[in-house]
């Protein structure tokens, strides 16, 4: 059986304190070993996400990048996908033509100094740097009533934006999510339906969408975050829980479906 995986990274393959993925090794070792593609899915921006996945040795595997918005392409240089009419550029385009009653409500990192992007998200100033050369999509902050929120919203409704409000900010994209871009690199993967053998793993409500539409989904413990509710898929056994947190219950999940036997956990 040939398989793919798609992970988030925070609080999933990365430990959500001290974002390590030493305890994950022996999967990573497992995927290298039997050629299994790697998708690092994250709300990350496509220069934040470069340095991991060649650190973790599939560079050569695409990323979907912030939240689903956009692909860095098996192999791409992150410099290579600037360009006058990203989809960010022309995001940030429609945002400066909205009428100012509406434009002041919304305050996105475009519009935030690289310091400021590092004191509302927390990122030391060169991760703050990373974060704040985006190229699909707009995180920020929502500050008007529910009533201007509609007004905001059937605005950008008639740009071909939407707003999803996440955990933490309020982001503008051309809609694409995490699952969309699975499903895509899904069927690039696989000559016939059903070839290809997906796993997903993820810890947070963003991540709910993809776990649903793998093969198989794998809800990563994060006692640092609310727990998802219940999915569906669960009942019939297609997604699980795991009881190690981070990276330590990613490789748990990883063994368990694609370790050979005598390297399978007790998971
Ligand atoms: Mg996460």
């Amino acid at each position: 059986m040939s398989f793919v995986i798609f992970t988030d990274l925070d609080g999933t393959l990365l430990d959500h304190a001290s974002y390590s993925y030493a305890p994950a090794r022996p999967a990573l070792a497992l995927l290298h070993k039997r050629a299994i593609p790697l998708i690092l899915a994250s709300s990350k921006t496509a220069f934040e996400i470069a340095p991991l996945r060649t650190e973790l040795g599939f560079a050569h595997c695409p990323a979907i990048v912030e939240n689903g918005a956009g692909l860095l392409p098996a192999g791409a240089d992150p410099e290579s996908l600037v360009s006058a009419d990203s989809d960010y550029q022309r995001l940030r385009a429609i945002l400066q033509g909205m009428p100012d009653e509406l434009r002041r409500l919304f305050v996105g990192f475009g519009d935030w100094s690289v310091k400021e992007i590092a004191a509302r998200t927390g990122l030391p100033m060169d991760k703050a740097a990373l974060a704040g050369r985006r190229l699909f999509s707009e995180p920020g902050v929502f500050t008007g009533t529910v009533d201007e929120k509609r007004r905001f919203e059937t605005y950008l409704e008639t740009t071909g934006l939407k707003a999803r409000q996440g955990g933490r900010y309020y982001t503008l994209s051309f809609g694409a999510t995490k699952a969309d871009q699975m499903t895509r690199l899904i069927a690039d993967l696989s000559d016939e339906p059903g070839a290809v053998t997906a796993i997903a793993l993820g810890d947070a409500a963003n991540d709910i969408e993809m776990l649903e539409a793998a093969d198989i989904g794998v809800i990563i413990s994060n006692p640092a975050g609310s727990p998802l509710p219940h999915l569906s898929g669960e009942d019939a056994g297609r997604i699980i829980r795991t009881r190690a947190a981070g990276p330590a219950g990613w490789n748990d999940a990883i063994l368990k479906f694609i370790g050979p036997s005598d390297l399978q956990s007790q998971a």
